[in-house]
Parts: C-alpha cells; structure tokens; sequence
C-alpha cells in the first residue's frame, strides 16, 4: 500500500481505522468499497452514509499526484451497483495545465473503467471548480447526480452549475457512462493494442467523433487502458492517456513504471491526441516508446 494510502488510513478514528484498513490491505483491493463492505461500515463506525463518506475522503486524497499546487483533492464516486470508488487529482510537470486531472474525473473516470453506466452521489473534499461542474453534466443521470461536500447538506449537481449546458443541447442522447460499442478492430493484433482498440471502442466523442483509446503496459506487463472522455464545452474533455493514468494510480503503480503505450484514434475525424499524448508522455519519461494506430 502507498506510505499516503497508510498514513491516511492510519489517521480514521477507531474503530473505522480497523475496519478500513481490513479493506484495503485485502490482496485484492482496487481502490473501491463494495456495498457490502461500505454496509459493515456504517454498522461499525455508526455514522450516517453521507459522514462515512466524508470521512473516508482522507484515503482518496491519499491517492493525489500533485507535484504543482501540492494541493490534494480526494473524490469519492458512488455508481449505481452501489460501489464506491476512489479518485484524486493528478498533476504533470513539465507540460500545459490543461493536462491535468481533477480528482472528481478520475473517481468518475475509474467507475467508468470498471464498468458503472451511471453514478447516485460523489462525494468531494472541496467544492467541485467551474471545469468538473461542466464535466459531471456530461454524465448519464447527471440530472439526479447529488454532490456531497464536508459540513454541508448534499445537492443536486443542478444546484452546483445552474441553467446548465450539456449533452442534450447539442442533440446527444447517449451520455458519458453510457454502455456503447462501437465496432472498431484492427488488423494487426497484439495484447497492448487490443487493450487500446477495447477501450477506443468504449470511448464518448460525440461532438468530433474522433473515437480513440491508449492502453498503457507496465514494467510488469500489466495493461491499463482509458478511453477518451469528451465534453460538450469541449475544454473540460479527458483523454485517453489521462484516463489509462487514473487506470493505474489508482492501481498504485507508480508513474515511473510505464514501459509502452498504444494511442488507437479515428482516421477521420477533425481532432487528434497524438501531439498532447507525445508531449505528455516525453515529459513523463522521453524513453517511453509510443504506438499509434489511426483506424
Ligand atoms: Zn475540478
């Protein structure tokens, strides 16, 4: 477990410290809480849903690469399996801001990976900026998403971000989240690649349809792929390297691990990642070799 994960954990009151650190030293956890576990939590530490969350926000936070502002946002994504998933924000020196991400997109980013098509509630430790307001009204549901922050009473994303401009105004009936598939192989096929081309295929690009996913392989050669996550403002877009990151910080394998990456993209379409995901990538590590495939 990361010393920030364990100090964190090591900071929750008894007997919550207990129960949470069961949980996560667990050889198989992956930086969420089943509904059963979350369940015995509450059991355990008597607190409401909305507390518990809250005070689980610390063990998000811990997850924070935030080598610019040192500032940790911890998020805390509940999809509607009733699982709870981490995120944290993400900084990367050396190039543009806008590469960064906010914890709110990687707790949603990561219920995304792992398979919900739709979040009830998140849960952050500072109120959400201008930029995830606009991000998590791209969501399936986001009409009856609830935010919920420390000492305040939860609300609806609607109350955050009113006379909101979304999906909707643009004539997008299938939101970010929503299952989709959409029919791409290449024809060269190796682990790596299928990984991206997989997750290209679940990606959300509805205003450029420039579809487009990377799959990341670790010094280990473990694959995290993400796919692209795009925004009706346009700006507030996540790529897909950004999303293959949060696939692997939030597995706790260090940034510094990263052997080779896969970006797959449309041949056609009026966008591309390439330049941001090859400056990104140079400044993570020059040596990182970059495959790219346009279908
Ligand atoms: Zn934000």
């Amino acid at each position: 477990m990361r010393a920030s994960v364990k100090e964190a954990i090591a900071a929750l009151p008894t007997p919550l410290k207990e129960a949470v650190t069961e949980i996560c030293e667990s050889p198989d956890f992956d930086a969420t809480i089943s509904k059963e576990q979350f369940a015995n939590l509450l059991e355990i530490s008597q607190l409401s849903d909305a507390d518990l969350r809250v005070a689980l926000l610390p063990v998000a936070a811990a997850y924070s690469v935030a080598p610019i502002s040192k500032f940790y946002v911890g998020a805390i994504a509940r999809g509607e399996s009733g699982r709870l998933y981490f995120g944290a924000n993400m900084e990367f020196e050396g190039v543009q801001l806008s590469q960064s991400i906010h914890a709110e997109q990687s707790a949603i980013s990561h219920a995304w990976l792992k398979g919900e098509t739709s979040l009830t509630n998140i849960t952050i430790n500072y109120s959400p900026c201008g930029h995830c307001r606009q991000f998590m009204n791209e969501l399936n549901g986001a009409e009856k998403l609830e935010i919920q922050l420390p000492s305040r009473d939860a609300k609806s994303l609607h109350s955050y971000l009113p006379e909101p401009f979304g999906p909707s105004d643009l004539g997008i009936d299938e939101p970010l989240m929503c299952p989709v598939h959409h029919g791409l192989t290449a024809e060269e096929e190796n682990d790596l690649l299928n990984a991206a081309v997989a997750a290209t295929n679940r990606s959300h690009a509805p205003y450029s349809r420039n579809l487009s996913g990377v799959a990341i392989r670790d010094t280990k050669g473990r694959l995290f792929a993400g796919m692209y996550a795009e925004n009706a403002a346009f700006n507030p877009s996540l790529p897909p390297l950004q999303v293959a990151l949060v696939n692997m910080n939030m597995a706790e394998v260090p940034l510094d691990e990263i052997q080779e990456v896969v970006l797959v993209e449309k041949a056609d379409a009026t966008i591309s990642h390439l330049q941001d995901t090859q400056a990104l990538l140079e400044a993570l590590n020059p040596d990182i070799p970059l495959g790219y495939l346009a279908l």
